[in-house]
């Protein structure tokens, strides 16, 4: 298709603002802790001073998006982040002094976390403020200045953060690029001191083969099939109410949703329906309910339905609470839906669901549960119910993720002190909190030499002072 005039300026804005950037990170390249902090301020600010304009933009962008779940997963997560970072960042930017092995001595050894320079952040359209602002405010922690892309699928939300984060940060800081697929390609076609990109995996994948062309670091926070495990006697209404608002929060537009279970003891049918049953208390009337968040597009809002039509079609158990299904068609809402054992070639057991279905799954054992998980990809979260500490450890020994909850799900996410990412096809590199701030920031080892230093010892010509200190170098 050809470039429309908007596009090609969008793509020939990318330059100039990266270059604005260098020369602004090249005059200040250690922006001081005073400074920084004042950043995560204003980020804070920005979110709470501008908290109904955001609710509107992201509920006209997915047509319905309930404004107390944006107040809780974009607002307050997005401020929680940034006055976490305000707190602490004295402590993450001091410099670390390390042990110095005998080889070395006498000396000082340190690290100092230095700012990677200009970096680039490309978010989806999901939970566009929390995924655009918390890596933002991982960047600003660290000292670096921002070019971001965010979604094209959530514009009012994008044009809005570009108003807020220019009426906030001059340009040569933090930037706002919008725009589409194209503009994206060439946004992350550019050279950027780190490159953070949260969205699909297949996307993700050409985002490092473009930033690898430059050797840039990138973190990628992909998607992916997360399961829950189930053992067979924790009690069903115990599980099934953080089971359901984790697929259900949202419509099931969360990269860590519980994506299926995996139920042992012969319980899919008695938990499937446990689970409907929740929804139904949680979401009374799917078409009308304001808690209940829309299918954010026509595209995503078929392929679903594809989903359900294929697994009814092929003959799964469809479970949905009772429903005005007009109203809810209207509306782009989709029931929340359980489907009881669908076949491993259906697209729902193929593909990240990304909406508000949930297979459930039987299983025979713990054994079989791990053997099923491990045959995929590595998933971005894991979850395992069980009130037996042996069963979760051989949980968590058996299989791979990039994080877990047990006896819930999701919080793992919102816990500042533990770093979120995903593994293998779902991701590398995290951030949050620390471990956010260590992401954006290089970790430069510094050693200084005392005045009279051993490596005199250590030169040629080697004699046998040089072998006794090489010997005990062999044992240290
Ligand atoms: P999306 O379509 O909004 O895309 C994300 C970003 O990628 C957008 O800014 C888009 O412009 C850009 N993009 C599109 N094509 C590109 C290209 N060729 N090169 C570079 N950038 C390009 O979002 P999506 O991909 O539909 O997001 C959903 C996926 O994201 C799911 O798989 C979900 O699990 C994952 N996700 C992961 C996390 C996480 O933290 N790990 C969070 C949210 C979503």
């Amino acid at each position: 298709m050809p470039q429309s005039p908007e596009t090609a300026a969008d793509i020939a804005a990318i330059g100039p603002l990266i270059a604005a950037q260098r020369a602004a990170f090249a005059r200040q390249p250690r922006r001081p802790l005073a400074d920084r902090r004042a950043d995560l301020l204003a980020i804070e600010r920005l979110v709470l001073d501008n908290e109904a304009a955001i609710a509107d933009a992201i509920d006209a962008d997915f047509g319905g998006r309930s404004r107390d779940e944006t107040r809780l997963v974009e607002i307050a997560v997005t401020a929680q982040a940034a006055r976490n970072a305000r707190r602490h960042l004295g402590r993450w930017m001091a410099p670390r002094t390390v042990a110095t092995p005998p080889m070395a001595s006498p000396g000082r050894s340190r690290i100092r976390h230095e700012p990677k320079g200009v970096v680039g952040i490309v978010s989806p359209w999901n939970y566009p403020v929390q995924l655009t602002l918390v890596p933002l405010v991982a960047a600003l922690a660290a000292g670096c200045r921002a070019l971001i892309k965010p979604s094209e699928l959530t514009p009012r939300t994008s044009a809005l953060m570009a108003t807020l984060l220019a009426e906030h940060f001059p340009t040569d800081q933090v930037a706002v690029v919008t725009g589409g697929a194209d503009v994206a390609e060439a946004f992350c076609a550019h050279r950027f001191d780190h490159l953070f990109y949260t969205g699909s995996t297949r996307v993700g994948r050409s985002v490092a083969e473009a930033a690898a062309r430059h050797l840039s670091p990138v973190t990628l926070e992909l998607g992916g099939k997360s399961p829950v495990i189930v053992d067979a006697d924790v009690p069903l209404e115990r599980i099934a109410h953080p089971i359901a608002w984790g697929r259900f929060l949202n419509a099931g537009q969360t990269c860590v949703a519980p994506d299926y279970v995996l139920a042992t003891g012969g319980r899919a049918v008695a938990l499937g329906q446990a689970v409907i049953r929740q929804a139904g208390q949680f979401y009374p009337d799917v078409g009308t309910n304001d808690d209940y968040t829309a299918v954010v597009s026509d595209r995503h809002y078929a392929r679903l339905n594809a989903m359900i039509e294929e697994a009814r079609h092929r003959g799964v158990e469809v479970l949905q609470a009772p429903h005005d299904a007009a109203a809810a068609a209207r509306t782009r809402r989709i029931p929340p839906t359980v489907l009881i054992d669908p076949p491993l070639d259906l697209a729902v057991m193929r593909e990240e669901i990304f909406g508000p279905l949930l297979p459930v799954l039987s299983t025979t054992s713990i054994e079989t549960a791990c053997a099923h998980v491990n045959a995929g990809e590595r998933p971005l979260a894991l979850y395992v119910f069980s009130d037996d500490r042996r069963v979760v450890d051989q949980v968590l020994d058996a299989t791979h993720s990039g994080g877990v909850t047990i006896n819930a799900t999701m919080l793992h996410l919102t816990n500042e002190n533990l770093p979120f990412g995903g593994v293998g096809e779902s991701g590398s590199g995290a951030y949050h909190g620390r471990r956010g701030f260590e992401e954006f920031s290089h970790a430069r080892s510094v050693f200084e030499a005392g005045r009279w230093h051993a490596s005199r010892l250590i030169a040629p010509p080697y004699g046998s002072l040089f072998r006794m200190i090489a010997g005990l170098a062999l044992k240290a």
